[in-house]
């Protein structure tokens, strides 16, 4: 097949990883026979500085003619300024906004070899296969506000949903977990958010579409605690948008390190956004050192979610746990005792597991 793949490397490590990201996807289409074409264009804190805009006209407009999108990270300590008009996550919400990517799914899949890399103990992670769909495009993030100024030192930020968007959200939840072990779990904080309770009785009502979907309900600080406490019970799990950025991260936790968790944002149509879950890590940015993984995991999501090719993506997936079953590691992985490697060198094994 012939693919169009936008890659928007963004800012610090982000760089980095992307570069190892389109490495696998043109290995996969050479092996495979696809035409991927690549096209690089700004977003984030590079493209303020380059154009003034995190996100030019020229990068949307690129994005809505691709088939996909492969994303690094924005954003970093000279951006940071909060009182700056334009910072570089305005970038990451607009693209999001505009290809319409309501559902972001984020796959947590523990690898026996690195439960050491976890700070919970192992057997709390024995089992552990559980997917987050965080609504994106509604909520707390894009609801009125107001903010401060020192005249009337007052801020507020809405958390605002319509029934159309929980119910779109519900039903892709709902579909991904037709296709695993059939349990929801819907995350609300309906004992006192009004648009909690809106939340949890559409999502109930879709749910009758679905009787073979074993669904139930939790609030968002029990669904904090009980990720910790058991996260193997968890299936799929759907909340709104701010709390799906909040739980996602502590998700990440149990996997051991931010660079091992993708994710991959979508619609209606077969376009998506894929990144790793992390942000652009200054502390680590240009050293060479960033976990790759994240991001490869995110090119397999893309391939399977965008351009339908399973059989590509499970390939990809083979090869990076291939890889971390080898034992080479990137330092966030490294245990005690194990010299670790470096992002190009990350890609390369991935590439030779391929
Ligand atoms: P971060 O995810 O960038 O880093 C958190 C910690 O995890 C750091 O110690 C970092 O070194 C480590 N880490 C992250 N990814 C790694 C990888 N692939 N390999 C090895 N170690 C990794 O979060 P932060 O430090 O809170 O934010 C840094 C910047 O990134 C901020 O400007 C923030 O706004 C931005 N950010 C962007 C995104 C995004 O682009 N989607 C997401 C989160 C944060």
């Amino acid at each position: 097949m012939k693919a169009a793949i936008v890659t928007l490397p963004g800012d610090g490590i982000g760089v980095e990883v992307v570069a190892e990201g389109v490495k696998v996807l043109e290995a996969i289409g050479h092996v495979y026979s696809h035409t991927f074409t690549f096209q690089e264009c700004l977003i984030g804190g590079a493209a303020i500085d380059a154009a003034g805009d995190p996100l030019p006209e020229a990068t949307l407009a690129a994005c809505q003619a691709a088939d996909a999108v492969l994303l690094g990270a924005v954003g970093g300590p000279k951006w940071s300024d909060p009182s700056a008009q334009v910072r570089p996550e305005q970038g990451l919400l607009g693209l999001r906004k505009g290809l319409g990517l309501y559902a972001n799914l984020r796959p947590v899949r523990i690898y026996p070899e690195l439960r050491e890399a976890s700070p919970l103990k192992p057997e709390r992670l024995q089992g552990v296969d559980l997917v987050v769909v965080r609504e994106l495009t509604g909520g707390i993030y894009f609801g009125p506000r107001q903010e401060a100024t020192d005249a009337a030192p007052v801020a507020f930020d809405t958390m605002l949903y319509s029934a159309d968007e929980v119910r779109r959200i519900a039903r892709k939840a709902f579909e991904l977990a037709r296709l695993r072990r059939g349990k929801l779990t819907s995350v609300d904080k309906a004992n006192v958010l009004a648009s909690s309770r809106l939340w949890r009785r559409v999502v109930t009502e879709i749910g009758h579409e679905y009787p073979d979907v074993a669904l139930d309900h939790m609030l968002v600080d029990s669904a904090a605690m009980h990720l910790m406490r058991r996260p193997a019970d968890f299936d799929v799990l759907v909340m709104e948008n701010m709390f799906g950025d909040i739980l996602t991260d502590e998700a990440s936790m149990l996997a051991g390190s931010m660079g091992m968790l993708a994710s991959a944002s979508i619609g209606e149509g077969t376009n998506g956004v894929y990144e790793p879950i992390h942000g652009s890590a200054p502390d680590i940015a240009g050293k060479g050192i960033a976990n790759p993984l994240a991001t490869i995991l995110s090119a397999a999501l893309l391939l399977r979610y965008s351009l339908g090719l399973e059989a590509e993506a499970q390939a990809v997936e083979s090869a990076v746990t291939a890889v971390v079953t080898s034992g080479v590691r990137t330092p966030d992985i490294a245990g005690p005792g194990v010299t670790p490697i470096s992002t190009a060198k990350m890609g390369d094994e991935v590439l030779a597991a391929l």
